[in-house]
């Protein structure tokens, strides 16, 4: 339920609304804005009987919100967030594009640090890196867990890295956070509700990647459970879905975000790598990305990626990147003009 707020209203009306609403037992949540206080209301688990509040001084309208999410919407926070990640680096609103890069996952202390040299060199701000590795087969490379850690906060040490990473289970997210300056929720854990709710009590930033065939539904009820928790430092990735298609390796969604742009605050970026499984696709999706209004992209880059462990077939060379860098900037700068 969200109750809006005449303009007028005193601070007394406002209050008095908000008591009203725990003696209901639930909890307000403010949402001041430019023109209008409106009031949210969480903690109910389906219709909320508004009686106690009716006739009561300066609301101008009571609206039943039925969608599974609230936090997460425009309706409870018409601006947009920006998330800030350490070193100033902005996700969100009019912040500059944000190209996040680097390998699918951490091989090596070397791998690693060449990935990071090439990157800083190009003014790339935010490394990837995954240390834990959500593999389809328990026979491919895991990842190198916590060795991957320590190389991913020796990297971000030197070079001043803002660095994300995936975090699989809930035991890991303490270790996981104290490391990096992002928590990457992966598609496969979408919907892994105990995860969210500890990535949420972290308080630090939340990269959540869209699961394999979910709804956007189901996308803004999984940020709605780090929110919950206090936690609105959320990013929504958007990585394709499943379809019938199986010429590339998931189908690109595009159209979701600027959808997502209107029905949620919350910054959202594309990752071209994973929605195409190809490499020569990585560079023409990222752009169009940019042109329907994502805040950045991530993308899969390895010093070798004939020799990757995981997902070569879609990570770029090192010139591939630097190309698609300055085709990310033109773009950018061209839509900026207009
Ligand atoms: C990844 O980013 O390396 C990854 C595993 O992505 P996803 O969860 O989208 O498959
Ligand atoms: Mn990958």
């Amino acid at each position: 339920m969200l109750i809006v707020m005449h303009n007028w209203a005193t601070e007394d009306d406002i209050n008095r609304v908000k008591e009203t609403i725990q003696s209901m037992g639930l909890k307000p949540v403010a949402i001041p804005g430019a023109e209008r206080t409106a009031i949210g209301v969480i903690g109910n688990q389906g219709w909320v009987d508004d009686t106690p509040l009716s006739g009561l001084r300066g609301i101008r309208e009571i609206i039943h919100v039925t969608k599974p999410y609230k936090l997460v919407s425009r309706d409870f926070h018409p601006e947009d967030t920006v998330v800030e990640l350490a070193g100033g680096i902005k996700i969100g609103g009019d912040s500059p594009f944000v190209v996040i890069a680097g390998p699918c996952a951490v091989e090596s202390r070397d791998q690693l640090f060449q990935t990071a040299e090439f990157l800083s060199s190009m003014g790339i701000k935010v490394l990837r890196g995954g240390a834990y590795k959500p593999r389809t087969s328990p026979h491919s490379f895991q990842g190198l867990r916590e060795e991957g850690l320590r190389i991913l906060s020796e990297v971000r040490e030197r070079f001043g890295l803002a660095v994300v990473t995936e975090v699989m289970s809930p035991e890991h997210v303490d270790d996981v956070a104290e490391s990096v300056d992002m928590l990457q929720i992966g598609a496969r854990n979408m919907q892994n509700f105990d995860l969210l709710r500890e990535v949420g009590r972290t308080g630090k930033p939340v990269m959540l990647k869209r699961g394999l065939s979910a709804t956007m539904e189901e996308w803004l009820a999984s940020a709605e459970y780090i929110l919950v928790e206090g936690n609105h430092k959320v990013i929504l990735c958007e990585r394709g879905i499943r379809t019938f298609e199986r010429a590339t390796r998931n189908t690109a969604d595009l159209a979701i975000i600027p959808l997502i742009r209107k029905v949620s605050h919350l910054p959202i970026i594309f990752d071209p790598s994973h929605a195409t499984g190809r490499r020569d696709l990585v560079e023409p999706m990222a752009v169009a990305s940019v042109v329907v209004g994502a805040h950045g992209v991530m993308v899969e880059v390895h010093p070798d990626p004939e020799k990757a462990l995981s997902d070569g077939a879609q990570s770029l060379h090192f010139e591939e990147f630097e190309r698609l860098n300055k085709a990310l900037q033109n773009v950018s700068e061209c839509l900026k003009k207009q």
